[in-house]
């Protein structure tokens, strides 16, 4: 058992500086963390997967690259933009589209992609501050005003104060098994959240599809809500679909074997790509997008030292969950 502080003393030299952990390295704690390093505390991101973006995820499979969660993001806020432009001038993002042919009842909001993947922008963010992944938080505690994280296998940080961004069922488990809670309204609010399932299934192609620029095609029938060529849409070097079923139909078979419940999703998916689908995976995402939200972009207690953040406060999309981890930051500062 390992414990550390939440920084390093030598890179951080200033007396005054916070020691922050934020639990979860989707695209509010990343860019909550970023916000706070900027401003110069001493910030440590702990991530149970293996890297950064949380649902922003890209996966490598047969020599393809595939975005499996998130596919987009999109631009209203003036700081979401600031964000798009700072990633734009890196070269890690790009615009995508924003027209599909055939669907003008779509928005023209330009939709930007990562340069080789959905994952690009929480990496480049992750450079500005210290990242621990496979580091699964299965407790969390407060003494003397400062805040223990503790992982499954005993390994701790120390922090004066402490940010937490996954979905709020797991977040309401983490407080269970700490036995930790914050006051009965904010518990009921907490409950309350409510994300769609997803059903996602990635696919190795036998050819190149017969999609268009951008590459998707969104509800060919009710049971999808989404199909894409990752090679049309400039991050894969050979064919490879994303399909991803409707709430629906991914909460009917969330229990099913996939010999029951992929054939269905694949034999669409051919025949919108004109092309065979030779090999596939699938996942289940358990929280995709935010139904019923917190009612407020994050939740601050100074007095606990503990902020939470994510979609589920901010509202779907990436932008929304990004300004979560914004506003998330914004308070902090102001302590
Ligand atoms: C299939 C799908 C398609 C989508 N499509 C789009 C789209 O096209 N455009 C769009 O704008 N949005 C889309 N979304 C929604 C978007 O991805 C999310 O709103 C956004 O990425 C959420 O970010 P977040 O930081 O709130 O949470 P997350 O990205 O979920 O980050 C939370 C992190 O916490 C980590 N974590 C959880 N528990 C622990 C623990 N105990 N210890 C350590 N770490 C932990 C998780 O591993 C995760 O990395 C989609 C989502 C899905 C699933």
């Amino acid at each position: 058992m390992k414990l550390r502080l939440a920084f390093n003393s030598s890179k951080y030299p200033y007396a005054d500086r916070m020691r922050v952990v934020i639990i979860g390295a989707g695209i509010s704690g990343c860019v909550c963390a970023w916000r706070l390093a900027q401003e110069g505390h001493s910030v440590t991101l702990v991530e149970k997967g293996r890297g950064v973006g949380g649902r922003m995820a890209t996966r490598r499979m047969e020599g393809a690259r595939i975005d499996h969660g998130a596919q987009f993001f999109t631009a209203r806020d003036p700081r979401m933009e600031s964000l798009i432009e700072k990633w734009q001038h890196e070269g890690t993002v790009l615009p995508w589209y924003d027209r599909v042919p055939g669907r003008e009842d779509l928005s023209g909001r330009i939709r930007f992609r990562g340069l080789d993947g959905i994952t690009a922008p929480a990496k480049s963010l992750a450079q500005s501050f210290d990242v621990e992944t496979g580091f699964f938080v299965s407790h969390i505690k407060r003494n003397h005003g400062i805040w223990t994280v503790t992982e499954k296998d005993g390994n701790q940080f120390e922090c004066e104060h402490l940010v937490i961004t996954m979905p709020s069922v797991q977040l309401l488990e983490l407080f269970d098994r700490s036995d930790y809670q914050l006051d009965p309204e904010t518990m009921e609010r907490l409950g309350a959240i409510r994300h769609t399932r997803c059903l996602a299934v990635l696919g190795i192609l036998d050819q190149p599809s017969s999609l268009l620029a951008p590459g998707t095609i969104t509800h060919p029938v009710a049971e999808i809500d989404w199909l894409s060529d990752n090679q049309v849409k400039g991050i894969s070097p050979i064919p490879a679909c994303t399909i991803h079923a409707s709430d629906k139909y991914s909460q009917k078979h969330w229990d099913s074997p996939d010999e029951d419940r992929i054939p269905y999703l694949v034999s669409v998916a051919e025949d919108c790509l004109k092309a065979r689908i030779k090999s596939w995976s699938s996942h289940r995402w358990g929280f995709a997008k935010p139904i019923v939200t917190f009612g407020a972009s994050h939740w601050h207690g100074s007095e606990e030292k503990l902020t939470l953040a994510g979609d589920g406060f901010g509202g779907e999309r990436i932008e929304n969950a990004a300004l979560s981890g914004w506003e998330a930051a914004d308070s902090i500062l102001r302590i």
